[in-house]
């Protein structure tokens, strides 16, 4: 069992301040009101397992993930997010016992990705969560209207979603990999 125990969030989005919120074992819910920030603590955890659309983030530009600033608060010129997994048991084949993912991007436009806070490429981190389930592609964040996405998808769309349950994911990407060269 590989569970999600803490999110670091720092000048993404509404979160100026660095942020870090810890995830029970069992259930934890984030409450709020209107506009407090729930959902940019989703879009953040997408944003650190790669996501390179920005329209899946709610924003037009990429450097709108960056904090823009408001009326008290300048605005700020690199977001970083971290997730810290716990993997006592080695769920992921690494002699860690915890498995931290950063990224980070400046204004420019670039984006840093880290595991363990060594300088990594997106490729790493994706062939790290394939076939977990976890991952932007996985069916580990489900937003707001998802579930129906997956209902109402074309089969091509639903067929993704069972081959990364089946664990054939990474067999495909390194295919690819193969193919392209
Ligand atoms: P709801 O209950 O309506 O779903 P929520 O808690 O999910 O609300 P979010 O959508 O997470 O709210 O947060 C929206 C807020 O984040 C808005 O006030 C918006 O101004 C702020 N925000 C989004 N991007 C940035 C940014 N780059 N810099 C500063 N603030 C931002
Ligand atoms: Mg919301």
């Amino acid at each position: 069992n590989l569970y999600l125990k803490k999110i670091e969030i720092q000048g993404f989005k509404s979160f100026a301040e660095r942020t870090s919120i810890n995830f029970d074992q069992k259930i934890t819910a984030i409450v709020g009101p209107n506009g407090s920030g729930k959902s940019n603590i989703a879009d953040a955890l997408r944003w650190v397992l790669g996501e390179q659309s920005i329209r899946n983030l709610r924003g037009n530009k990429m450097e709108d993930v960056i904090f823009s600033g408001t009326e008290k608060k300048k605005p700020l010129g690199f977001a970083e997010v971290t997730i810290i997994f716990d993997n006592t048991d080695n769920f992921i084949p690494l002699e860690y016992s915890e498995i931290s993912i950063s990224r980070r991007m400046y204004r420019s436009g670039e984006s840093e990705f880290f595991i363990n806070k060594s300088p990594c490429r997106l490729k790493d981190i994706k062939e790290l969560f394939a076939d977990t389930g976890i991952g932007k592609e996985g069916y580990s964040i489900i937003g707001q209207g998802k579930i129906e996405d997956i209902i109402s998808s074309h089969p091509e769309n639903r067929r993704l979603i069972f081959e990364e349950a089946a664990g054939i994911v990474k067999y495909k990407l390194n295919k690819q990999d193969a193919i392209r060269k």
